[in-house]
């Protein structure tokens, strides 16, 4: 039997409801900020991702899924959408529309990871990115919609991490600092932190191994050697966030080790999912449009593992959304009336009416059953004395009352099933 690939998983029915209520929810959120939704192709040029992401990073070195297609095009699965959105606004010149573009997606995302709780091989991400101003306001929104999405879903054990990264210039100044820091301690380090040394030595702050963190942890801070625009927006941020109510830490080892990356970023974790605390991260990335071969526009964003979130929603059992369940089911007390109970329903759902009824040819008591188990709000007798008297019996069935209407006066139904 061929089965789904390891790190993949099928989102099934029983499932849908709790995807389809986050996906609205997300739709009228991102309509409240006036963000319009983007669409992206699966698949892309593989350079897009090396020079959007970054050849040092994880993504880039390990986790994509490359393949030549048959003209030898070496293309990849898209492991983020940043890099396809502002691809997109560059190609359809959407910045010489309007000053600001302010864009969402949902999509599913792909990377080659070691699967385990909370981290797939497809997976599926909500975003948002801003292309066209310098402002921290922005910034603050990023984290307001993130973190509005999150709380309207019911989750509670949130921490929202900010940091400042600076200019590019600010960063090299730093990092020159934190060379000497650590200069002598290199053979101390793992081997990838010594590898990062000279490659993008930010990255060593990414580490995970204890003997690195303690190290790392008495570094000179990037913080405390900001310039002076990126210490008054990281300000604005925090008052802005306090304002807004939401709680926030400072978290100086949230670093992106790439130069286009600039001031704020940050990331919101929860206590409720395990190992992988990460629901979403963002920031700033003033110099990416021009990286990938735009004109120069500043530009910020967020990007949240739909996933994860709804693992946290679980454990925090914070949604509660009922089975979607339809308004009629229409039961054959004879045999015989198989085709006008077809008829029947054809009515029904040209009135919007959502209904369903038996295809097995089963017994009254079977077609029952089936109601209960849908769910369904009404159902809907045709048959027996009733019917040869032309009237049919409608049950609602969360109060159990019964209701005789005539067929000539079908019509009445359309109102009371709704
Ligand atoms: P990133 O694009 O790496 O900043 O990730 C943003 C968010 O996507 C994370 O905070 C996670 O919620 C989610 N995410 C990233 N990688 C995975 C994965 N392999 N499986 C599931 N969710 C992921």
């Amino acid at each position: 039997m061929i089965k789904s690939i390891t790190g993949t998983k099928d989102i099934l029915p029983a499932d849908i409801a709790k995807w389809q209520y986050l996906e609205e929810l997300l739709r009228e959120t991102f309509r409240l900020f006036n963000y319009k939704e983007i669409r992206t192709p699966v698949f892309e040029e593989t350079a897009l991702f090396i020079r959007g992401i970054g050849e040092e990073t994880d993504i880039v070195g390990k986790e994509m899924y490359t393949f030549k297609d048959r003209s030898e095009t070496s293309l990849t699965l898209k492991p983020e959408m940043t890099a396809p959105v502002v691809r997109s606004y560059i190609e359809h010149s959407l910045g010489a529309q309007q000053p600001l573009t302010k864009l969402f997606y949902i999509s599913p995302m792909f990377r080659q990871e070691r699967p385990q709780a909370g981290r797939l091989r497809q997976f599926n991400q909500f975003g948002a990115e801003a292309i066209g101003s310098r402002s921290p306001l922005l910034d603050t929104e990023m984290i307001q919609l993130a973190y509005g999405i999150l709380k309207s879903l019911g989750l509670n054990n949130l921490t929202v991490k900010i940091n400042s990264l600076g200019t590019p210039e600010t960063r090299e100044t730093y990092k020159k600092l934190l060379k000497n820091y650590l200069e002598d301690k290199k053979s101390l380090l793992s081997e990838d932190s010594r590898r990062r040394f000279d490659t993008n030595i930010l990255r060593i702050f990414d580490s995970k191994i204890e003997s690195d963190q303690t190290i790392i942890k008495d570094a000179p801070k990037l913080i405390e050697h900001l310039d002076d625009e990126s210490k008054q927006d990281f300000e604005v941020v925090k008052n802005q966030l306090s304002k807004a109510g939401i709680p926030f830490q400072i978290d100086t080892a949230l670093v992106r080790g790439l130069d286009y990356y600039t001031k704020l970023t940050f990331e919101i974790d929860s206590g409720s999912v395990g190992a992988q605390t990460a629901l979403c991260g963002g920031g700033r990335y003033d110099l990416l449009i021009e990286t990938l071969g735009g004109k120069a526009a500043p530009a910020t964003g967020f990007a949240a593992g739909i996933e994860r979130i709804l693992l946290a929603c679980e454990n925090e059992k914070s949604l509660n959304i009922p089975d979607q369940s339809i308004d009629v089911y229409l039961i054959r007390v004879d045999s015989g009336l198989e085709d006008k109970i077809a008829e029947f329903a054809s009515v029904l759902r040209t009135q919007n009416i959502s209904c369903d009824y038996d295809y097995l040819n089963r017994s009254v008591k079977a077609q029952m059953r089936e109601a209960n188990k849908m769910n369904t709000k009404y159902v809907l007798f045709v048959g027996g004395d009733e019917y040869k008297k032309e009237l049919l019996k409608l049950k609602d069935m969360s109060s159990g009352v019964e209701e005789i209407i005539a067929l000539s006066e079908f019509n009445t139904l359309y109102a009371k099933l709704k």
